[in-house]
């Protein structure tokens, strides 16, 4: 089969998103998808349109043929269709720049334009393969590229043949992949949240009760339980041991169990672990923040306080960067009418935006109320972390809000998709997008108030709750029954641990001389 830069794309992300590419499986989420590939295609318009208004029309090749390259005397060509016998791809545009000297061949540039301020490596290794490609094709080398990328048009120079050996290795790995008849085995992984293929193979996991399903478990740590014969979330449930913790370690958190995580979902239990305490002492102030990471850009202050009866909402809007600075400056303005702010938020995103925030646009007075209340901020992520594990396959907010009934009733539902409406936002001005952008945010400050709200009962009422289980104290035996079975079970153990005493060989030393 011909190995094009579409599935080497893919397979950079995932072995199998590139085996289902080339099966021509039905595609099950094409939004985010559809949303980067118009990205990026009207970024690359764009940047052809500069390259061309810098180039003489008597220079330039439109979509030319492999002997318009090698003939003719051009500068820039557009729309580069490179083939070989068994790799296809398409460059987007080519530079020919003239020879250094007499007998050095003229030299040709492959072009990329990326969207991004940020460069991954994937980038580079795909304008490497456009490279050797087109290398192949005429029978020239092709060892330099330029990556075009960002809002600033920044170039970067890339010598391509020193990624070649790696590309070539990606291909063979496509070409023994694509000869498979069955897909590589499925591993859900964080790309899976802006993959076309997202549903088909959250279905099959779940289906499949994968390992991969728990979020936060590194492929290294699955890898182990696999070599242990543990493949699914309900297998690796019955390998958690509630154990006391001795006294010196009483007051230290515990570390994360993957195992008590599963045997959560499996038995639909929250389970606590050691003594989490949430303190609030003051006004809380239910905070979610929205940005563009590429750009380190803060575009939405969300905040949310008071009750049913007096519910207070802002929703602090930067149309650009130089907005960030006033979004900053009224949010300050709120907390300082507010009688002893506390900032409630979900994850560590929060805490880097309010360090940034100090960091850019200076400290509230110190030993102001509004000073404490960005200093000591209350992430209640940490507060769940390792503590309280809900029957969720992850820890993130709209895991747990779900499960405790938060809603996102809006078109927007999740982070990635929040990028994608503000980039079209920015392109279009539609007031549609920024509407669903500002119901996505405030959804996420009540589904913040949500989780708090039933963290604090959980914890007040955890002894009392038959949803709740203490999972550093023994199993409690619940009934008749359950005394019964725990008490075969133990007598069986124990004449088991009597035969084998008894029934071993035993040898022992004896001194001839
Ligand atoms: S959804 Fe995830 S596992 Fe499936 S193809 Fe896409 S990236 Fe791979």
């Amino acid at each position: 089969m011909m190995i094009t830069s579409h599935f080497l794309e893919a397979h950079l992300k995932c072995p199998t998103k590139c085996w289902l590419r080339s099966a021509g499986e039905q595609i099950t989420d094409s939004r985010c998808a559809q949303r980067a590939q118009a990205h990026s295609e009207s970024y690359a318009a764009d940047e052809i349109r500069r390259l061309l208004s810098r180039t003489h029309q008597s220079e330039c090749l439109l979509s030319p043929s492999a002997d318009n390259l090698k003939a003719g005397r051009w500068k820039l060509a557009i729309d580069v269709s490179a083939k070989t016998s068994h790799l296809q791809s398409y460059l987007q545009a080519v530079e020919r720049l003239p020879s250094e000297g007499r007998g050095k061949p003229i030299r040709l540039i492959a072009i990329r334009f990326v969207s991004t301020n940020k460069l991954s490596k994937d980038a580079k290794l795909l304008l490497a393969f456009d490279a050797l490609v087109l290398s192949e094709m005429l029978g020239q080398e092709v060892s330099l590229g330029k990556v075009i990328h960002g809002d600033k048009h920044t170039t970067l120079n890339v010598r391509t043949s020193a990624l070649a050996f790696e590309v070539r290795q990606h291909i063979a790995k496509i070409a023994a992949l694509l000869s498979s008849p069955s897909p590589p085995n499925l591993v859900l992984i964080p790309h899976c949240a802006e993959c076309e293929f997202q549903t088909r193979c959250r279905q099959k996991a779940l289906e499949n009760d994968d390992l991969s399903l728990l979020s936060g478990m590194t492929e290294k740590e699955r890898k182990k339980l696999h070599d242990k014969g543990i493949f699914t979330v309900t297998q690796l449930s019955y390998t958690f041991r509630p154990r006391r913790r001795s006294k010196q370690l009483r007051d230290k958190r515990e570390k994360y169990h993957h195992s008590l995580g599963a045997l959560a979902i499996w038995q639909k239990k929250i389970h606590i672990v050691g003594n989490p305490e949430i303190m609030i002492e003051g006004t809380p102030v239910y905070l979610d923040v929205e940005g563009l990471p590429d750009r380190d850009f803060y575009y939405l202050i969300g905040a949310r306080l008071g009750n049913l009866d007096s519910l207070a909402r802002y929703s602090l809007w930067a149309d650009s960067i130089e907005d960030e600075r006033r979004i900053w400056n009224e949010f300050i303005g709120i907390l300082t009418k507010i009688r002893d702010p506390v900032l409630i938020h979900y994850g560590s995103y929060e805490t880097v935006f309010l360090r940034r925030m100090i960091d850019r646009y200076g400290v509230p007075p110190a030993e102001s109320a509004v000073a404490k209340a960005v200093k000591k901020s209350i992430n209640l992520l940490s507060v769940i972390f390792a503590q309280i594990y809900f029957p969720t396959f992850s820890n993130g907010l709209k895991d747990i809000g779900h499960y405790l009934g938060a809603k996102w009733t809006g078109p927007v539902t999740f982070g990635l998709q929040s990028l994608a409406y503000r980039l079209d936002w920015e392109q279009s001005l539609a007031p549609e997008l920024k509407t669903a952008l500002l119901a996505y945010n405030q959804d996420d400050c009540a589904a913040i108030e949500t989780v708090t709200s039933h963290l604090t009962q959980i914890i007040r009422e955890a002894k009392s709750r038959a949803d709740v289980e203490f999972s550093d104290t023994p199993k409690r035996i619940a009934s008749d029954k359950g005394l019964e079975i725990h008490g075969s079970l133990e007598s069986l153990r124990r004449s088991a641990h009597f035969r084998y005493m008894h029934s071993r060989i035993k040898l022992s030393a004896v001194n001839t001389s």
